[in-house]
């Protein structure tokens, strides 16, 4: 194939271009929020299932309490009842009866409202537990919005870039003549994303291969407008003033 120098070495301008655009694709799929975002999730759906449990934990000691506060009432309510009836009685064997019922009636409310002091500080402790869940959560989600608001912001820096690099792109592709660029595009496909490379100092910048012997003769007797290969990477091999040769 043949093309002017000046066409070959335009392929070098569009093969750095081409490589930048490579470049900002993968740092755009390789975000350095992506990773922290992933851990967090994790976190957070840790968070959410010890919350459902202290959530269970309370909600378990409030109903212990709820039946402790009844069970109070309805010894208090017997208490009084025992009361007006001990008021109420003039046999010696009722009051007997009724004071010994009182009695126990009182130890059970006193075993009662000790079992009620140790079921409020559980309810105060699980109380403080999903407090405290849900500040870390908090944290969580705070910190999640930061890094999604970074992410999207690098995100959009890098896509403006993008645009910026294909616009040239276009443009100097646009001056390229078709076969060449075609040809470039075969190569570039093949190549790994290099599709032309430059030969400086008799090396390809393609795959950093020298030139020696009848490779490097065949280099210095092809005519100026010869389109090249590297022999050794099979890329487009462009010739400038700082090939060497
Ligand atoms: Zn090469």
């Amino acid at each position: 194939m043949k093309a002017s120098p000046a066409d070959q070495q335009e392929l070098l301008r569009l093969q750095s271009l081409d490589t930048r655009l490579q470049q900002l694709a993968h740092r755009l799929g390789a975000l350095p929020q992506t990773a922290p975002l992933a851990e967090l999730a994790k976190r957070h759906t840790a968070v959410r299932g010890t919350r459902a449990e202290a959530v269970g934990a309370l909600e378990g000691a409030r109903a212990e309490l709820t039946r402790l506060e009844s069970d109070v009432a309805i010894v208090e309510a017997r208490i009084a009842r025992d009361g007006d009836r001990l008021q109420h009685t003039s046999s010696v064997k009722d009051v007997t009866a009724l004071e010994s019922e009182l009695a126990s009636l009182a130890r059970r409310r006193s075993d009662l409202e000790d079992q009620e002091l140790v079921v409020m500080q559980r309810v105060e402790d699980a109380e403080l537990r999903v407090a405290d869940i849900d500040e870390e959560r908090a944290t969580i989600e705070s910190e999640v919005e930061k890094l999604q608001a970074e992410r999207d912001e690098a995100a959009a820096g890098l896509t403006k870039e993008r645009e910026a690099a294909e616009r040239d792109r276009d443009v100097v592709a646009g001056g390229v003549p078709a076969e060449l660029l075609a040809f470039y595009e075969q190569r570039r496909a093949r190549g790994a994303g290099i599709g032309a490379a430059l030969l400086r100092q008799r090396t390809c910048q393609g795959c950093n291969m020298t030139l020696t012997g009848s490779d490097l003769d065949t280099v210095r007797r092809a005519a100026a407008d010869d389109v090249l290969l590297c022999p050794d990477c099979d890329r487009i091999l462009v010739r400038t003033e700082e090939s060497g040769i």
